[in-house]
């Protein structure tokens, strides 16, 4: 499988457990607040060899493995490399944008997965603006119902600044991150879900969209505002960031 750069590792991209991080490159989205952007390219690739090596060099201590991008279910050898992860005890977490439930749904019946965090990008008629797809996309509600069954899963949207029309550019507000919660329940049947609402965090010279790089991180407020109205949708809420 193709790595784009990886990460020895750390206590937060996998919570409970000390996690190494495999980014791989490519995406099928193009966000315009991507953080990953010079991992979208697709060109780099560190080997896979190489990462399942140095996880034999820290068995004692790493606990689990964190597949991310990029989207990782994109990768071809997605499914044999981690059974490579698998075969060395470890738990694996895998971060998607929910585009490819074929691929979620192998790794559900192999029970490959012990952790799922699926990205909803706002309300589906925002998926344009915030995910850069031409239009709603069945896909991420086919994977939304899937991302349910694995042993642990979140939902999670990050309160992005929208580029809207005329160029106007402003945060997701409470009625739209009211409707990507609604939006959850309606594909899932359920309201019995962990959802974290995070916040937008710019970076200099490194959003896929130079615009936003400027643009502030998403105001406290705002964010305990969505989060006193998506809690009437999804009571298992919580702001992350
Ligand atoms: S933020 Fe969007 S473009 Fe970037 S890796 Fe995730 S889904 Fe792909």
């Amino acid at each position: 499988m193709k790595i784009g750069a990886a990460l020895g590792f750390n206590l937060i991209d996998y919570p409970g457990k000390i996690a190494a991080v495999a980014f791989t490159p490519g995406c099928n989205y193009l966000c315009p607040h991507c953080h990953a952007a010079p991992l979208l390219a697709n060109t780099k690739d560190i080997g896979d060899q190489g990462f399942l090596q140095y996880l034999d060099t820290v068995k004692e201590w790493v606990t689990g493995v964190v597949i991310c991008g990029g989207e990782p279910t994109l990768q071809p050898d997605l499914i044999p490399f981690i059974e490579q992860v698998r075969n060395r005890n470890l738990a694996v977490k895998i971060d998607t944008n929910g585009s490819n439930p074929k691929v979620m749904a192998q790794l559900l019946a192999r029970d490959l997965v012990d952790y799922v965090a699926m990205d909803v990008k706002g309300p589906e008629f925002l998926w344009p603006a915030t995910a850069g797809v031409p239009g709603y996309q069945p896909e991420m509600l086919e994977s939304m119902k899937l991302v349910a069954q694995f042993p642990i899963y979140e939902y999670r949207t990050t309160v992005v600044p929208v580029i809207r029309e005329g160029e106007n550019i402003s945060f997701l507000t409470v009625p739209e991150m009211a409707a990507a919660a609604q939006l959850i329940i309606t594909a899932t049947g359920s309201s019995a879900h962990k959802y974290y609402v995070q916040k937008f965090i710019p970076r200099k010279n490194g959003l896929l969209d130079k615009r936003l790089e400027s643009f502030p991180e998403t105001p406290p407020q705002l964010l305990q505002d969505i989060h006193k109205e998506v809690l009437k949708h999804l009571p298992n809420t919580q702001v992350r960031g």
